[in-house]
């Protein structure tokens, strides 16, 4: 990696950190200071039920414990709600949304029911508009889904030109349709992920996401939307997920121990980082 290089962490303060997260943040952060660029820090706390902000404030704690040291003022995505709304109103014009009513419990009959079994991604389409306009009236919520085959039709040939650098396996091509339409508004907070995330790193200037493999789906919808919205695509690493004791996966929330819980065992951010390999 070469100058110029921007990193980021974006973690949502939902919980405390553990070790998992203290590996994709040094990994982010060395990978800018080897290459003389920027480590950003994101707060992806879109959902104000689940994020905390006492969580928020032991983000920075442990980071800072790491010794890890990033711009201010960090991006907070609840308080840039506005962006997000308008990179879907983008969407929306172009036609490329649906609203989607279905509840929970509805989509997961739906996913029982799929010709090809409940891991179907999710292709159902709008309502006939008659009964959107029912719903509609009766005051539903609802959720904005993409359709695959609307951004399909609209990207034409470059649909199949979606393609991105992996900085450990080359180029790769994304490939969307291992999606599905996915939700890009939610019901409750007006936005999700895929969509705060690409409009975020392309306003960061991020050049490479660095993130665990759990995320590394992402990249088909991500791709996909940077195509879109007309936005830059970074370089992409989804390092191996930190395995516990017994070989098995550390789980984001549950299960391994949070960095304050090793902070107050006594262990030091020297150690923890050679036990992390780094
Ligand atoms: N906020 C996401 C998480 O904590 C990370 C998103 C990303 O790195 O793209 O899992």
């Amino acid at each position: 990696m070469s100058g110029g290089v921007v990193t980021r962490f974006a973690p949502s303060p939902t919980g405390r950190l553990h070790e998992g997260h203290a590996f994709s943040a040094l990994t982010a952060f060395e990978a800018a200071r080897a290459a003389g660029g920027r480590f950003l820090l994101r707060i992806e706390d879109i959902d104000r039920t689940r994020c905390r902000p006492e969580f928020e404030a032991a983000v920075y704690e442990d980071l800072a414990w790491l010794g890890l040291s990033w711009e201010t003022p960090v991006r907070r995505q609840s308080e840039h709600l506005d962006d997000y709304a308008n990179a879907l109103e983008r969407l929306r014009a172009q036609g490329l949304l649906y609203r989607c009513f279905r509840t929970r419990k509805e989509l997961a009959q739906a996913a029982q029911s799929a010709p090809h079994g409940p891991e179907t991604p999710f292709q159902g389409g709008p309502l006939p508009p008659q009964e959107e306009a029912e719903r509609l009236d009766a005051g539903q919520p609802f959720a904005w889904r993409l359709s695959l085959e609307r951004a399909r039709d609209a990207l034409g040939p470059a649909y199949h030109g979606l393609t991105y650098l992996d900085l450990d396996r080359g180029e790769q091509r994304a490939r969307p349709e291992r999606a599905g339409d996915v939700v890009l508004a939610r019901k409750d907070v007006g936005v999700a992920y895929h969509l705060a995330c690409v409009v975020d790193d392309a306003l960061q200037g991020i050049t490479h996401v660095i993130r665990g493999e759990d995320l590394a789906g992402a990249v088909d919808v991500q791709r996909l939307l940077q195509a879109l919205l007309g936005l830059p695509t970074p370089a992409y690493r989804h390092h191996p997920l930190r395995l516990g004791p017994d070989g098995k996966r550390l789980a984001k929330r549950a299960g391994s121990p949070a960095l304050a819980d090793l902070r107050a065992a006594g262990v030091s951010p020297q150690a923890l980082r050679a036990r992390l390999g780094l």
